[in-house]
């Protein structure tokens, strides 16, 4: 079964820029990318990246801040966090050398078992499997396993048939393979069985329940949460605030915003009072905007408020600051913030006294 799978994969591995290398910081930069990410959003994400921090050392020299601006957009920034900072733990306490064994490999910021294996795979051809959706609906059909495949006891077993099959010292290309049997033929849905290089072995294609498998658990829809976003102006200025360094989305810029119940009517100047240290005016609504965190959804209404008062003061940020339209491009920012921000450039004007 190995071998068949191995021979399909010489003849139809996917070309995408982290392959080919065995170098362990490419293959960790890519793998962290992937990472809940769809391969062709990563593709020119890893490819600036690259070629901004070619090696692990540069990584670790640059400032959070650029390393956040480059990964703009590709969501879930805990990881452009986590990466840096384990660039700068792996060069300050490893001599630069990526850990070898997954084991080790996990004691990295943000490295958990499924990246820790990938690397180890793929980098140093070390025995583990990288268990993730793919593979876990590529192996449960293989196997006909019809137990809800997000169970620990389920991705335990479902590894140790993987670690069975695969022949020693091939991890890489072995763990690839299935990964790319999982994206082009094993796709979830209808799996392309007449293609499949596998369908001799194959338990669900022998029951004919391939299109019921994989089995998971019932999951409650996530929550959605109801928040009122300020574009606070001031001339022709607008103010945007750095968050926390240890909350979501941390040293990313927004607009002040807050969770709201109901109507938000006048809660917007009294919360601009009560938490910026402002009087605003408020204006009209610039638009909504939705964002799917992977615990909560978030419906956001961005109102223009006008200055009236105060010193912008916040204890929710690092730092307050106002700043040109023009400069928004430049600072780092989430999803949410940034549909506002690119809304707000259609804006003609941001005066309600210039109507
Ligand atoms: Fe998947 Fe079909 Fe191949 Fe089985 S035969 S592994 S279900 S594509």
């Amino acid at each position: 079964m190995a071998e068949a799978l191995l021979e399909w994969y010489a003849e139809h591995a996917r070309e995408l820029p982290w392959r080919g290398t065995d170098d362990p910081y490419r293959v960790l930069v890519s793998e962290v990318m992937l990472q809940q990410t769809r391969v062709e959003t990563v593709r020119p994400y890893y490819q600036r990246w690259m070629e901004r921090f070619p090696t692990l050392a540069e990584l670790a020299r640059a400032p959070i801040d650029d390393v956040l601006q480059l990964w703009e957009g590709l969501g879930y920034y805990r990881r452009a966090h986590n990466l840096h900072a384990a660039a700068r733990q792996i060069q300050e306490q490893q001599d630069g050398r990526i850990p070898y064994e997954a084991r080790h490999l996990r004691e990295l910021p943000g490295v958990g078992e499924y990246t820790a294996a990938a690397v180890a795979a793929i980098a140093f051809d070390q025995d583990q499997i990288a268990l993730d959706g793919n593979l876990k609906r590529v192996l449960a059909r293989l196997f006909a396993v019809d137990e809800p495949v997000d169970r620990p006891a389920t991705a335990r077993r479902l590894r140790g048939l993987a670690l069975e099959m695969m022949p020693g010292g091939q991890a890489a290309d072995f763990n690839q393979a299935l990964m790319d049997l999982g994206a082009r033929v094993c796709i979830s849905g209808t799996p392309l069985c007449g293609e499949c290089p596998l369908r001799a072995w194959c338990q669900a294609f022998k029951q004919g329940i391939q299109e019921q498998l994989p089995v998971r658990s019932a999951r409650e829809a996530a929550p959605l949460v109801h928040r009122a976003a300020l574009v606070v102006t001031k001339n022709s200025l607008v103010l945007v605030g750095k968050r926390p360094a240890n909350a979501m989305l941390a040293g990313l810029w927004e607009f002040p915003r807050f969770e709201v119940n109901g109507q938000v009517g006048r809660q917007i100047e009294n919360w601009a009072q009560a938490n910026l240290g402002l009087g605003v005016k408020m204006g009209r609504e610039i638009g909504q905007f939705s964002h799917a965190y992977s615990h909560f959804r978030v419906l956001e209404r961005a109102y223009l408020c006008e200055w009236m008062s105060g010193r912008p003061r916040s204890e929710k940020h690092q730092v307050l600051k106002w700043v040109r339209l023009s400069g928004l491009s430049e600072l780092p920012m989430g999803k949410l913030a940034r549909s506002i921000a690119t809304a707000l450039a259609e804006v003609k004007t941001l005066h309600h006294r210039d109507h």
